[in-house]
C-alpha cells in the first residue's frame, strides 16, 4: 500500500501542525491537511475519510474538501469513526452552524456526505484495504486504525498519551510493517503532555518497550515550535528503527 503524508507537523509550513495521510490515493486516515496538500484533481478522488477523533489539526480541511468538490459530477465523501466521532461531526461541524449539513445535500436522498459509525476493533473494508479502529488515550475517546492489504499491515495510533489496547493488537499483526505514532512536546514539557494525552520522546521510548515486532516506527504531531528540540531527544533515544514522518513523501508498504 502507499501511504503519501499530507500532514505531519511544522516541517517548512510554520506555525501547523495538522495531520493527514493518504492510502492508495483515495483513502484518507485523519483530514487535517488535505485541500493545502492536495490539488483540485487528487482532492476529487478522495472518498473516504477514517476520523480518529474530532481535533481540529486532524478535522479542519474536511469543511473545505466537501465545499471545493460539491458540484464535481460523482463526487460524494464517507467519514468513519466510532460513536462519539461521529457524533461530535454531527453536533459541532456539520451542524449548519459552524459548517452546512452536507448529509443532507443537496437532498436527503443523494447527499454527497455520509456519516459511518464503527465499532472498535470490528474490521470493515474499503477499496480492498481492512481497517479496524483501535482505542488509544488522549483527551477525548480516540482511536488509532490498522490498516491491512494482503502483504502488509500498518498500525496508525493517532494522538495518544501512555496506551495498552492498541500496541496489544499491533504486537498481534502478522504482516506488521511500519508503526505511525506521535511525538508532540519535548521532555521538559512532560506535564503538559500528560494533561493533554500526547507523548514526549521520554514517554515514547517506554511505550516502544510495549512495541514486540521490529518495524520502523515514524513520529508525527511534534509541535513546530519544538520540531528542534524533540528531534534531538528523539536522536538521543538511539533508536535505529525510529525515523520522523517526512510531509509530502510517499512510503510503499
Ligand atoms: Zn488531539
Amino acid at each position: 500500500m502507499r501511504v503519501r503524508v499530507l500532514g505531519c507537523y511544522g516541517g517548512n509550513i510554520p506555525g501547523h501542525g495538522m495531520t493527514s495521510l493518504l492510502v492508495n490515493d483515495t483513502i484518507c486516515l485523519d483530514a487535517g491537511w488535505t485541500t493545502e496538500a492536495l490539488s483540485l484533481r487528487q482532492q476529487v478522488k478522495v472518498k473516504d475519510i477514517l476520523i480518529s477523533h474530532p481535533h481540529l489539526d486532524h478535522t479542519c480541511s474536511l469543511p473545505f474538501l466537501i465545499d471545493n468538490n460539491f458540484s464535481s459530477p460523482g463526487f460524494s465523501l464517507r467519514i468513519y469513526g466510532i460513536r462519539e466521532v461521529i457524533a461530535a461531526m454531527k453536533n459541532h461541524l456539520f451542524n449548519n452552524h459552524t459548517w452546512p449539513d452536507f448529509t443532507c445535500l443537496p437532498n436527503d436522498l443523494t447527499p454527497v456526505l455520509k456519516l459511518v459509525e464503527v465499532e472498535e476493533e470490528k474490521p470493515f473494508v474499503i477499496n480492498g484495504l481492512t481497517f479496524r479502529a483501535v482505542p488509544v488515550s488522549h483527551l477525548i475517546p480516540t482511536t488509532g486504525f490498522i490498516v491491512e492489504d494482503k502483504k502488509s499491515a500498518i498500525a496508525y495510533s493517532s494522538d495518544t498519551g501512555p496506551t495498552h489496547r492498541f500496541w496489544e493488537v499491533v504486537n498481534g499483526l502478522k504482516n506488521l510493517k511500519a508503526v505511525i505514532t506521535e511525538t508532540s512536546f519535548p521532555n521538559e514539557l512532560q506535564d503538559l503532555a500528560h494533561v493533554s494525552g500526547h507523548l514526549t520522546p521520554a514517554t515514547l521510548d517506554r511505550e516502544l518497550k510495549k512495541l514486540k515486532q521490529k518495524v520502523p516506527v515514524y513520529l508525527y504531531g511534534a509541535k513546530p515550535k519544538h520540531l528542534k528540540t524533540l528531534k534531538a531527544q528523539i536522536k538521543a533515544l538511539k533508536r535505529s528503527n525510529l525515523h520522523m514522518l517526512v510531509q509530502g513523501k510517499t512510503y510503499k508498504f
